[in-house]
């Protein structure tokens, strides 16, 4: 058995044709699921009974329920969720002034190792299937339902490396970016990577319209390979590069993600070097303030410190923005929560 939700529209009229039914029910499926977003196939009244009788016996609908919340003062909400085989995966909605943007995992636990990662605690134990993901937007979009308010914006930088699961993370974008579908727009779809360079350059040939954000955490190979192992695969110049190529392709503006920790990747030397790595790029800088892991050491700056780095960068001609704190009273980092969870189910 596996979620309906794993069909792309192509794959769904696949499927239709296997069970005698024609290609344009995709269109009505798509609809029931992702329009109406129905909870049953029984509430698919146009549809054959006899095939839906067949979709029960090879399909279900939702992937995940929840077990867990906790809502922030800012009103931020983290959810922890169980998916079939009891894996449990989190999702964080935040609330902006331009809408709500949902962070999706893509892997139960991660294999990226990154230092300063909560993710990383806990080895990826598999790969999400599309339709997995597509029912963490899903289980959010049907509770935002009764509040008349919708998913508008995803971002894929919840527990794992999208890039690691690439082909059903490409399926899950377009599943909910169909026009059929959710019609969450491309350029509302931001897919983070650690830097996993085979990956880009598919990505890259690929033309696709998200939002491309890299990790990049260190500007200099030294740095980077303390803190994310990904660097020894795919040092800085060979990433560097794909960039380039992805950005002159496919004129898209890339994000960097950098994360400001105290004492380590905090000085104006590092500004300048970072500045120096990215200036001529169509591309910014995001600074990212740091959720503090209580079992890596690592500490955040404050705002004051950031500020001042964030200055250094644009004199030395490079964008950037500052990331506003979202959540800091729960636990916000990135796979916090779970490994909170997981590590309470092994001690009771
Ligand atoms: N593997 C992907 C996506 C998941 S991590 C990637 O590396 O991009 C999403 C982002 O959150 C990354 O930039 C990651 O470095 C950052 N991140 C991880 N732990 C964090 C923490 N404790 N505080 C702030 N950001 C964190």
């Amino acid at each position: 058995m596996q979620t309906i939700y794993d069909l792309t529209y192509e794959q769904m009229q696949e499927m239709l044709v296997a069970h005698g039914q024609k290609p344009y029910r995709a269109k009505q499926m798509f609809s029931w699921l992702y329009r109406k977003r129905v909870t049953s196939f029984d509430e698919m009244t146009d549809l054959p009974k006899t095939f839906i009788e067949e979709l029960k016996q090879e399909y279900f609908i939702e992937p995940l329920k929840e077990i867990q919340r906790q809502v922030s003062k800012d009103g931020t909400i983290k959810f922890l969720c169980e998916l079939k085989d009891g894996s449990s995966v989190e999702l964080v909605l935040m609330h902006f002034h331009f809408g709500d943007s949902l962070c999706v995992t893509s892997q139960v636990g991660c294999n990226m190792g990154c230092s300063f990662c909560a993710s990383g605690l806990l080895k990826k134990q598999r790969d999400l299937s599309a339709g997995e993901i597509v029912g963490e937007v899903m289980f959010v979009q049907k509770q935002l339902d009764a509040e008349g308010r919708r998913v508008d914006n995803i971002v894929v930088m919840g527990t794992g490396e999208p890039f690691d699961n690439y082909e059903n993370v490409m399926h899950f974008c377009s599943i909910v970016n169909s026009d059929l579908g959710l019609a969450i727009g491309a350029r509302h779809i931001t897919i983070s990577t650690c830097g996993i360079v085979p990956k880009i350059e598919e990505f890259t040939k690929g033309h696709y319209q998200y939002n491309l954000a890299i990790s990049l955490h260190a500007p200099t190979d030294e740095l980077r390979k303390k803190i994310m192992p990904i660097d020894k695969a795919y040092p800085l110049d060979v990433l560097m590069k794909a960039l380039k190529a992805y950005s002159e392709n496919n004129h898209r503006r890339l994000t960097f993600e950098y994360i400001l920790l105290h004492d380590v990747n905090d000085s104006d030397a590092m500004a300048i070097t970072l500045a120096n790595l990215v200036r001529g790029m169509n591309a910014y800088v995001n600074l990212i303030p740091y959720n503090q892991v209580d079992e890596n050491g690592y500490v955040g700056v404050d705002e004051k410190k950031a500020l001042h780095f964030y200055d250094v960068l644009m004199k030395h001609g490079v964008k950037a923005t500052l990331r506003q704190k979202h959540g800091d009273d729960i636990d916000a980092a990135c796979g916090q929560l779970r490994a909170k969870h997981e590590r309470n189910k092994k001690s009771s």
